[in-house]
Formats: C-alpha cells, structure tokens, sequence
C-alpha cells in the first residue's frame, strides 16, 4: 500500500505529541505524588460507633491519643448515654452554664435547622426516642396514651438559650444531639487536624465524613455511599462519590430499625405525631461545607420524606443532595443534585 509521504510525516509528528504529552502527564502526576506526605491511618470507636481517620504528615506522626482524648471531652459534654454528662445533668434538672465549647455551637445549629425545616428537625423529641426504643433506655411500641402523654415535652420553643447558657421554660423537656452530634465530632476532628497543619485529610465517624485536600495517590478522597436495600452477601454500596473540602452524612431507616408484628419501625421520630417516619425515602445523603450541618439535615430529610426533603434541598444552595428512594412500583430510584453529579459514580 502506498502512503503519501506527508500523511506519514503527519502521522509521525502525531504519535510523538501524544507520547509527548503522556510523558507530560506521567511526569506531573509522579512528581505530585512524590510531594505528596505518608499517609497516617487511626481507627477507634466513639458515640457507640467506630470512627476512621486518614490524613498525610511528613513525619508520620500519630495523632490518636489527642484525637481519642477530645472525643472523651466531647461525649461527656454531649453524650446522652452518659449518667453525668453535661447533656444528661442539663435534662435532669432546668438551668445549665455551658461547661464545654461543644454545648452552644450544636444548640445554635439545632435551632437553626430546627427553624428551616418548619420543626421536623427537633432535639427535644429525645423522650419519643426512648419510648420507641431507640434510645438509652429499653422499650418497644409504646401505646398512644404514652406518645401523647411524651408530646407535650417535643418543644424547642420552651427552651430559652443565648451564648452563656440554657434554661427551660416549661419542665421536663429534654435534649437529645443523636441526629447531627456525630457529624459534629467528625467537624471537631477535623478542626483539630488542621490546627496541627494536617490539610489532606479523611474524618469519619460511624457513615457521617468530612475530606480536604487529596488522598495517598494525589486524588481526590472516595468516599462509599451504602446500599440502603442490601441484601444479604448482596452489593453494599450504591454509590461512590469523591470530596474536597466537603462533608457527608447519611441518614437511613436502614440502620436503626426493629419489626413487630409485621411493620417496621425505624428510629426517625416525626415531631409531630410523636411516631416513627413511614416514608418512600430509604437513605438520604446530604453534601454540606461542615459535616455538622450534612448530619442534622440528613436526619431532616428523613422525617420529611421524599418530595418535601426534595422541596428542601433545593431551596437551600449551599446543600447538595444524592436520596435514594422506591416508587409506586417498589423500584429504587435515585435523586442527585446537580452541584454533586459529576462527583458521583453509581
Ligand atoms: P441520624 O442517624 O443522624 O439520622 O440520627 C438519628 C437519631 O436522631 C435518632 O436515633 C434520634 O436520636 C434522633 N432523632 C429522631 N428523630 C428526630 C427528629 N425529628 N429531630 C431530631 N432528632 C431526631
Ligand atoms: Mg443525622
């Protein structure tokens, strides 16, 4: 076969600037990674869960037992299932002084959230908790009489609070962080990585993350999103997504859940009816600048349902979104939002 010269040279020319360019990009990737510091792994276990970090430091050094000791401070400030914790003398009695730094910024955090989702976000639902089991204490499907008897003590709006301190307006009202103190406690590892020079960082504690900066391999962290239907030995993950400078928390009836007499009660307590949530929503997972906020509106979501979580979402841009719920059909369906698509694999 003939070939024009020119073609060939065309050719040629061709062939050198793709090697030339793959030579380029090998070059780039290889010196970044050699820049890049070893990576220091942490596990341990915390708020009845385990918890994971993952950072590079040029020194290698172990930050675990500074890590270990404020997640001690942290639930004895916070922890309900703590006898003298901070939270639980606080909802023993009617005035608290704050103790720790933890107490305001999670109450503040609570009200706001409590404000923008018209009350389905609600920390004074902890005795609903209890009551249906999900709790410190042990019960299982409480009778109406008791929910409504319990209902008259869901009620931020009886609590009064500013920067200092905290008392209730109206006795027996309780406080119960469960729904974004983890997500807190990933922010405060986070913080105290960052306040030791650490920037490329993975924090996560029981699901609820928080990723900055890069990864072993000079990438972006990839961070798991579970199978909130998994069966048995079936795929567990539903998705992958990669995070920079972004937190995720994921709520789920999935997780937390018992069945009696053939119904299925998840540990997500509408406020208003005082019940468990019964929704098409199987797992919401919420993208947010802190992980504090993903956690609390995941839990929001939840108690919403699927078009409300939707409605919600959507209004606030600083929020990103990936629900996974079934339709009419019992099909799973997906909604992702747009600031998060291009960061999602399923
Ligand atoms: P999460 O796994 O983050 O969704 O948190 C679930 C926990 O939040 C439950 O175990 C309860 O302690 C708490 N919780 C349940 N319902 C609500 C609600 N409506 N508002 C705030 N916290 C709730
Ligand atoms: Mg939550």
């Amino acid at each position: 076969m003939n070939i024009d010269p020119n073609t060939r040279k065309n050719a040629v020319y061709s062939l050198f600037l793709v090697i030339f360019l793959v030579g380029i990009w090998w070059y780039r990737d290889y010196k970044s990674k050699e820049n890049l510091n070893p990576k220091v792994e942490i596990t341990g276990e915390t708020m009845g869960t385990t918890y994971k970090v993952k950072y590079l430091h040029e020194d290698n050094v172990n930050h675990k037992a500074g890590i270990d000791s404020l997640l001690l401070k942290f639930n004895q400030s916070l922890s309900t299932y703590i006898q003298d914790s901070e939270i639980s003398r606080f909802n023993a009695g009617t005035i608290l002084k704050y103790e720790s730094d933890f107490f305001y910024p999670v109450l503040k955090k609570s009200h706001e959230i409590y404000k923008k989702t018209g009350g389905a976000f609600n920390p004074t639902v902890g005795p609903l908790v209890n009551a249906w089991g999900f709790g410190p204490e042990n019960s299982e499907v409480p009778s109406a009489f008791v929910v409504d008897s319990l209902l008259q003590f869901v009620n931020f709006d009886s609590l009064y609070f500013d920067s200092i301190s905290i008392c209730k307006l109206k006795k027996g009202i309780k406080l119960d962080f469960s729904a974004l103190a983890k997500g807190y406690g990933v922010d405060v590892v986070a913080q105290y990585l960052l306040s030791k020079g650490i920037s490329n960082m993975m924090v996560e504690i029981g699901g609820e993350v928080y990723c900055h900066g890069r990864n072993e391999d000079a990438k972006m962290w990839k961070i798991g999103i579970e199978n909130p239907n998994a069966k048995e030995g079936g795929e567990r993950l539903q998705a992958a997504v990669k995070l920079d400078g972004k937190a995720l928390a994921t709520s789920g009836n999935y997780n937390n859940y018992y069945e009696k007499d053939g119904k299925k009660y998840s540990h997500t307590i509408d406020p208003k009816t005082g019940s468990p949530v019964q929704h098409s929503l199987l797992s919401a997972s919420i993208f947010a600048k802190d992980c504090m906020t993903a956690d609390a509106y995941a839990t929001a979501c939840m108690v919403m349902g699927l078009e409300k979580a939707k409605a919600l979402i959507e209004k606030n841009k600083s929020l990103d979104a990936y629900l996974v719920y079934s339709d009419e059909k019992g099909n799973i369906q997906t909604y992702t939002t747009e600031g998060i698509r291009n960061y999602i694999s399923d």
